[in-house]
């Protein structure tokens, strides 16, 4: 067991009461970081992850979806390149190349993962661990004890249950298939079905995406949704204010009914419907710890759970289902259990994108937010299209959005519609953070020709 390494935190009790001070259940990012952040302060710190080091994000989340995105843009490049004189001839895809670079990439992100934590002395279990009590922990044959315990344990795929739902695969087998079928359907109008969609439709596929509601990405701002669920139609055959009532296997594939009476065949079906807290089997009845009713851990501001020596963060208490927002939580328990006093985190503010095609991005209030809130508001809107698509003759539209706020003149929403929009978007999320105004945008030179040059040039309010 690793020594303890730091002066203890006032009221700190011995050592020798337990075997760690702290012991963290999921090496995904929440897990690692507070590992990290913990036994740098001079803890004595343990994880347990049972299936795979860096979690969801790393393995089959951001990481390779990303990459998976990357790989669909190369289809519109192409395309696109042709009114710039390109000849390109005939291309083709390798569906087996890209998934065998993605895990090569994946296998070498698992042990940099692996070596934060061997290099920050974390004593490592590779095994499931459950809650045996306040400071008990069961992992494997063996009953651990620790001061504090902290869950991070993130969250798995959740698909309603029809007829034939047993045929439909999850994000995390599309990151594993052997090969793509030729015809996919996706289910679901969140992040990783639109996400998905994009990145099917841009492979060739032909891409059916089924939602339920009248445009996509619900909580997104209505000119955003608006925007998207037009581009999505162009690349994908979308079913909108439908839902899937059974899905039949037969030899050639599958057979979806929807709920409007249309039927159609599709070689694999995804349903993005949305992903639940993976607190089923962990121990909690042995102690205070309260869920709620999708089964997502309740904590309080610090992150505690109604057992006091319990923490839990990232997608098990499901806030914000967000990468960065799973280490900056992380992170804070750390700090806050070690012997720091660390500025809470604000949720106000925290800008996200979707790596749908175009790409999302967005960071403060929608406008319904800034209506609901009682701001007198004015809202500066810019759709347009991108100068690289006068030549390539794609009739794909962008879209720019401040809202701000009459009384201070603070921008309080951005929006984005557009490639790298989060790439755009990041910037942005500093300036707001630093409660930039609308007369500063103003104020700032633009940098001529980008599409990002909108944000400092749009001057008539809606
Ligand atoms: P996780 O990363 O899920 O880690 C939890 C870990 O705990 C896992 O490794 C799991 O194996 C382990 N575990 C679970 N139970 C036990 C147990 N009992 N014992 C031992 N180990 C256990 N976020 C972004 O910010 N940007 C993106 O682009 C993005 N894309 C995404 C794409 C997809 C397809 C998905 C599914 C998610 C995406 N996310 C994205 C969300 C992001 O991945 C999560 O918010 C983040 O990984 C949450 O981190 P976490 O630490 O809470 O949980
Ligand atoms: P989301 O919550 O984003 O979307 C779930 C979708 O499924 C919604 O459109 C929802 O519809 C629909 N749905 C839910 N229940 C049903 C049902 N019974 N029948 C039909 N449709 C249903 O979840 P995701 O799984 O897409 O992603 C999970 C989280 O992971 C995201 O919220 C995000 O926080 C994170 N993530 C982040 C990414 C990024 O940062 N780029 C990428 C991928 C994931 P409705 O809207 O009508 O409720």
């Amino acid at each position: 067991m690793p020594a303890f390494r730091g002066s203890r935190p006032q009221g700190y009790s011995s050592l020798s009461e337990f075997d760690y001070d702290l012991f963290v259940i999921g090496a995904g990012s929440g897990g690692v970081r507070a590992s990290r952040i913990a036994a740098s302060l001079g803890a004595s710190v343990a994880i347990a992850e049972e299936r795979y080091f860096g979690g969801t994000c790393v393995n089959v989340g951001c990481v390779p979806k990303k990459l998976f995105s990357y790989a669909a843009h190369f289809k519109d490049s192409f395309e696109d390149s042709a009114g710039f004189g390109w000849e390109t001839g005939a291309i083709s895809f390798d569906w087996a190349k890209l998934k065998s670079n993605k895990d090569s990439e994946i296998n070498r992100l698992n042990e940099i993962y692996k070596s934060i934590l061997d290099n920050n002395g974390v004593t490592i279990y590779q095994d499931r661990a459950r809650v045996a009590g306040p400071h008990t922990i069961a992992v494997a044959d063996q009953q651990l004890s620790a001061r504090y315990i902290l869950i991070a344990v993130g969250g798995w795929p959740w698909t309603p249950d029809y007829p034939g739902c047993e045929h439909a695969v999850s994000s995390n087998e599309v990151f594993a298939l052997d090969a793509l079928p030729e015809s996919i359907a996706v289910v679901g109008g969140g992040y990783i079905a639109v996400e998905f969609a994009s990145i099917f439709a841009g492979l060739g596929r032909d891409t059916t995406l089924i939602y339920r509601g009248e445009k996509l990405l619900r909580g997104f701002d209505e000119d955003v949704r608006d925007l998207i669920t037009a581009e999505m139609g162009h690349k994908t055959e979308l079913k909108l204010q439908d839902d899937v009532s059974k899905i039949v296997k037969y030899d050639r594939g599958l057979e979806v009914s929807l709920n409007s009476g249309y039927e159609f065949e599709c070689d694999l079906l995804l349903a993005a419907t949305g992903r639940r807290p993976l607190t089923d089997d962990l121990g909690l009845e042995t102690v205070a710890v309260e869920l709620d009713d999708w089964g997502a851990i309740k904590v309080n501001a610090d992150y505690q759970t109604r057992e006091p020596s319990i923490y839990a963060v990232g997608d098990v208490i499901d806030r914000v289902a967000l990468t960065p927002v799973a280490l900056a939580e992380g992170q804070l328990v750390a700090r806050q259990l070690f012997g720091q006093n660390p500025q809470g985190l604000s949720y106000e503010n925290i800008p996200t994108a979707v790596f749908c095609h175009p790409n999302v991005a967005t960071c403060g209030l929608t406008e319904s937010e800034v209506q609901q809130r009682g701001f007198d508001y004015d809202v500066f809107l810019s759709t347009f299209k991108p100068l690289k698509h006068t030549l390539s003759g794609r009739e794909e539209r962008s879209l720019i959005k401040l809202i701000v706020d009459k009384a201070s003149d603070r921008v309080i929403g951005a929006h984005i519609v557009a490639d790298d929009a989060g790439e755009l978007m990041q910037g942005i999320a500093v300036a707001m953070n630093a409660g930039v105004t609308k007369s500063q945008f103003d104020n700032t030179i633009g940098i001529h020709p980008t599409l990002a040059e909108e944000f400092v040039t749009m001057r008539e309010a809606r």
